[in-house]
């Protein structure tokens, strides 16, 4: 793979002019007052050099302050917090940091692609545990029997990009139970812990002895819908953060100063905001679903992300990649394969991804265009 996916088929719906429901980018920009936070940041002068290793102090304290609000977590912002360049650095340098060559990482496939990247970088074994269609649900069953004594760690993504699935409170403990068992670590990618659905998001880290074992990452990306910004972070045990510290300190030493000083005031906008991002986007999904159902698709209704997986048997036997590279040229709109984030050539080979994160005009239309596809 020369490029990801995402980079391939975004450049593929600018060529072709087709709309863009592949990459994971909302349409709208993020509350204009947290935009004037940044451009004020830079004005100012605050964080135009280089801010400290472990991020700017504000924003420590507020993650602390978002995981105290919002899952009754205690997080020291000196030793436990720790700003990253967006979830994506956080994923690799965690990853560097926990896993030595050899060790086994086992993984939910299908998974978001710089997982399996990172994993080889670090020299690890990835092992799948496939989630399944038609709920994407985790076969506890299949995740024992894939831990080994080389077992080191289990990744964990929910809510589940691409099939937003949304790990229930009895999932986690049970798999919780077996990291306490087995002596592993997990790495939690909450990325899209505001875009619940249907049930709750729960933090793998705030069930019974999972405290010291999980390092925990989110970003400002989805949350605030600022993907260009790239601040995320990580939560974890002082012992955890020092080490992906370590990685990340050679990874970028810090991201961009002005951006954290935004991000910590967003961190503090009132309850209203959080709860009103699954509120605006339930309505997208339930229109691009709807209409993705009438247009001939099998549906998958997601219960977080901003993510639709389809099933695209009903238009013949060509597979979900075919079918993308296509797509453009046929209907003029842009999707994702999910066969890309699968080891298992079979599971995800008819499965392709829509994004749901943009207006709904623009819903609207992409939904025209692909009302005319043949079955
Ligand atoms: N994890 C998942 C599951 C994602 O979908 C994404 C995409 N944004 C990321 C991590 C990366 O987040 P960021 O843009 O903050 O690096
Ligand atoms: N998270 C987004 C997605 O899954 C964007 C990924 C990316 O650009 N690397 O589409």
């Amino acid at each position: 793979m020369v490029t990801t996916i995402f980079a391939e088929m975004s450049a593929l719906a600018v060529t072709t002019g087709s709309v863009n429901l592949g990459q994971g980018f909302p349409d709208t920009d993020g509350p204009p007052e947290v935009a004037q936070a940044a451009a004020d940041a830079i004005l100012r002068g605050r964080g135009n050099q280089y801010p400290p290793l472990p991020g700017i102090p504000e924003l420590r304290h507020a993650v602390a302050g978002h995981q105290r609000r919002w899952y009754g977590l205690e997080f020291d912002p000196d030793s436990e917090v720790l700003v990253t360049a967006g979830a994506t650095e956080a994923i690799a340098a965690a990853l560097l940091a926990l896993i030595e060559p050899g060790d086994e990482v086992i993984a939910f496939e299908p998974y978001y692609d710089s997982y399996a990247a990172c994993i080889a970088l670090a020299g690890g074994q990835r092992v799948p545990v496939t989630l399944r269609a038609p709920d994407f649900r985790p076969d506890l069953d299949a995740l024992r029997a894939a831990v080994t004594p080389r077992t080191r760690l289990i990744l964990v993504n929910s809510p589940h990009n691409p099939t937003g699935s949304v790990f229930t409170r009895a999932e986690l403990t049970a798999i919780a139970e077996l990291a306490r068992e087995r002596d592993l670590l997990v790495i939690q990618d909450e990325v899209y812990e505001h875009m619940v659905y249907t049930g709750e998001h729960v933090p793998i880290i705030s069930l019974p002895g999972m405290r010291d074992r999980t390092v925990s990452i989110s970003s400002a990306g989805k949350t605030f819908s600022f993907t260009g910004w790239k601040v995320g972070w990580v939560t974890a045990s002082a012992e955890l953060v020092a080490a992906v510290r370590a990685v990340k300190q050679f990874l970028t030493f810090v991201s961009a100063g002005p951006f954290q000083y935004a991000v910590a005031e967003a961190l503090q906008m009132p309850d209203a905001y959080f709860t009103g991002i699954s509120e605006d986007l339930r309505g997208k999904r339930d229109l691009l679903c709807g209409g993705l159902a009438q247009a001939g698709f099998t549906v998958y209704p997601p219960d977080g992300t901003y993510f639709v997986t389809t099933d695209i048997s009903p238009f013949g036997d060509g597979d979900g990649v075919e079918f993308c590279r296509n797509l453009p040229h046929q209907a003029g709109v842009v999707a994702i394969p999910n066969a890309v984030f699968y080891d298992d050539p079979e599971a995800g080979r008819m499965q392709v991804r829509f994004a749901f994160c943009k207006r709904p005009e623009v819903l609207q239309d992409a939904l025209n265009r692909l009302d005319k596809l043949q079955r």
